[in-house]
């Protein structure tokens, strides 16, 4: 199958950075638990982030576990956990799991931020912590700035801005989080090339990360994810480069999907396009069987009705995906 369903980086590393990582490997010290406070890993990854003075990380085995460990932290009878709608399905369903009531927010019609709904939400919720994935999942498009910015100084609780496609994008909050005192922004290495090591970090002041500490269960990442992950992050500049590429790849097939006819894209700040066709289950059955799998949100959600999101992968398989496209909508005529 052409994978084109989870946001992966399609690139391997290459030759000489896998041999550098299977020494390091090789030499990792197994027998032993993972240092808890992951100093090095850390530094490397304050380094490449830029953070502004005084901030500090939190590692997290993926992100999917630091929106966890927010939950629980804030977590209490009655206490809300709200983002927009449509969104990442992990927050809603974390709110769930950890027994909060979670309040989704309709997005305009447009996937942009409806913003007085927002501050009329916030305002009557009072929610105890507020999730924007910037730019958003699945619609893959950078929320205004300025609305984020307004939700932050009307939230009476925590915001954290989820970076998770940081590397795909044209902004980021990390400088503003000295400007205000409830930020925080989480990052992945998911989509960076770095999927199967589950590293996530957030990045905030340390008053709120030494509380959010207690809660962490001290080997949440392993000795080899640390290892390779501060091997790979001294070579970021081979990762970016990737996502340059990727960043390239994502202009050109935007353009090339907008000459098919009876496709509708919506432009793009992530690895993902999000596009809208008729009889879309159709369409996503037909692709699976020439052999590419992207994802189906048709049913997930009433404002992704006929919506298909798609992985930018390399140039030949985002060539194998848009004949296999065009193949099953001439076939569907
Ligand atoms: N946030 C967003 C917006 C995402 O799309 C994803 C992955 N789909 C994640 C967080 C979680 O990523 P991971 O757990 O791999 O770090």
């Amino acid at each position: 199958m052409v994978k084109l369903d989870a946001m992966e980086n399609p690139y391997l590393l290459p030759q000489q950075l896998r041999d550098e990582i299977a020494r390091a490997v090789a030499d990792g010290e197994i027998n032993r638990y993972p240092d808890p406070a992951a100093q090095q890993l850390k530094r490397s990854i304050a380094e490449v982030t830029r953070l502004p003075s005084g901030m500090e990380v939190l590692l997290g085995n993926g992100s999917d576990e630091i929106i966890q460990l927010l939950a629980l932290a804030v977590a209490k009878p009655g206490a809300v956990l709200m983002s927009v709608e449509p969104s990442f399905v992990m927050y809603k369903m974390i709110a769930t799991f950890v027994g909060m009531k979670y309040v989704g927010v309709p997005l305009d019609k447009d996937f942009s931020l409806d913003l007085s709904a927002m501050l009329e939400a916030i305002k009557s919720e009072r929610p105890a912590l507020i999730f924007l994935a910037y730019p958003n999942n699945p619609t893959g498009n950078l929320f205004d700035a300025y609305s984020v910015r307004k939700i932050i100084e009307a939230a009476p609780g925590l915001v954290v801005v989820d970076e998770a496609y940081y590397a795909f994008a044209s902004d980021s909050f990390i400088p503003q989080l000295g400007h205000y005192d409830n930020l925080l922004v989480m990052r992945t290495f998911s989509k960076l090339g770095m999927a199967g090591l589950r590293l996530g970090f957030l990045a905030g002041s340390p008053a709120w990360l030494s509380q959010l500490e207690k809660l962490r269960l001290p080997y949440n990442v392993g000795v080899l994810p640390q290892l390779v992950a501060a091997k790979l992050l001294r070579h970021h500049d081979v990762l970016l480069a990737q996502a340059e590429n990727i960043r390239q790849e994502r202009a050109r097939m935007l353009a090339e999907l907008n000459t098919v006819v009876g496709v509708r894209t919506y432009s793009s700040e992530a690895n993902f396009i999000l596009l809208r066709v008729a009889k879309a289950t159709q369409i996503f059955d037909g692709l699976k069987q020439r052999g590419v799998l992207i994802k189906n949100l048709d049913g997930g959600h009433p404002a992704l009705a006929d919506c298909l999101r798609v992985t930018v992968g390399t140039r030949q398989e985002n060539a194998q995906f848009l004949s296999a496209l065009q193949d099953t909508i001439n076939q569907l005529a």
